[in-house]
């Protein structure tokens, strides 16, 4: 097994080594949790498992494992609404591209046939995401796509709403009459957002997400200098600040308010004999996760850095 994997995943994949051997593994899997990328490298690293020609050890170089790692096996399909596409459907896993999978099963193959479905998009990646992408690179494993324009395959987890509802019940039944050396991954965020059917019929992993990442702290530090006291001047200018960088160095909005959080999670830490001050901080905290909250329900980024400030100005 890869070492990277087997270092941070132990108990998991062991897990599967052991599965594999004894032929005990679901023909549905769902891994979840909020890396994707690993949980992409998990999968292709199962599937590599499942179809090597030798003895699955981590260095084997034999045809198989060569191009899972390059992820160019022809039995390795990944399925997205844009990866393994024939359609021109853009928002979802098209019920095309799901009969084209059905269709492939009928007849046989010389190979373990794994089907990876998440969500996907080509981006460019906030530091978070980049650490992310090195890890996953880290792993020996190719994307599905090559970087394209400063843009970069990436995974997100599949939900409800990324499959056609006619393809997820023809998948269903599929399922449901499992083939022999046949596998389908599932890449979540969270369980619940795949329908029940699946997650009834599959065997399910939690993937932690044990990424470290640095945090930036001072293109906003001097707001903070008189904590919990905020610089006198317009609440407005401190939201324009967070806008400002986030535009300068094309970061994510959720990134920008991880940093302010690393921020008061540190001060906190340093301040835990202040009760008073203490309870403060750990309010703001709650603050700045509800900012998080608002961001993952697509409320505007300079709305919510406003709602921020205000608080913190009041
Ligand atoms: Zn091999």
């Amino acid at each position: 097994m890869n070492k990277i994997l087997k270092e941070k995943y132990p108990y998991l994949i062991s897990f599967f080594e052991t599965a594999i051997e004894q032929k005990k593994l679901f023909h549905s899997i769902i891994l979840y949790g909020s890396n994707n990328y690993i949980q992409y490298a998990i999968a292709l690293e199962l599937a590599r498992q499942l179809n090597c020609l030798e003895d699955r050890r981590i260095d084997c170089n034999c045809r198989n494992c060569r191009w899972i790692r390059e992820n160019k096996h022809p039995a390795v399909v990944t399925v997205s609404k844009i990866d393994n596409k024939s359609d021109d459907s853009k928002t979802v896993i098209s019920e095309e591209q799901i009969n084209n999978v059905l269709n492939s099963l009928v007849s046989s193959s010389d190979y373990h046939r794994v089907f990876i479905f998440c969500d996907a998009s080509m981006k460019k990646l906030s530091p978070e995401e980049n650490v992310k992408y090195n890890e996953f690179k880290s792993a020996l494993y190719n994307p599905p796509q090559e970087e394209k324009d400063d843009k970069i395959w990436y995974p997100s987890g599949v939900n409800r709403l990324c499959i056609s509802s006619v393809g997820a019940n023809e998948m269903l039944k599929s399922i449901e009459e499992p083939i022999d050396d046949v596998t389908f991954i599932f890449l979540t965020n969270n369980k619940d957002d795949l329908l029940p059917t699946i997650v009834s019929r599959s065997q399910l992993f939690s993937v932690p997400d044990f990424i470290n990442i640095n945090y930036e702290i001072d293109f906003f530090k001097d707001y903070f200098e008189n904590y919990p006291v905020f610089r006198k001047n317009n609440p407005l200018d401190f939201a324009q600040v967070l806008f400002n960088y986030q535009q300068e160095k094309e970061y994510s909005p959720l990134y920008i308010i991880d940093c302010i959080q690393y921020y008061l999670t540190e001060l906190l830490k340093s301040n835990t004999n202040n009760k008073l001050l203490a309870r403060k901080i750990y309010k703001d905290i709650q603050k700045t996760e509800n900012s998080k909250k608002m961001l993952k329900a697509y409320i505007k980024e300079q709305t919510v850095y406003e709602d921020l400030a205000f608080y913190f100005y009041e």
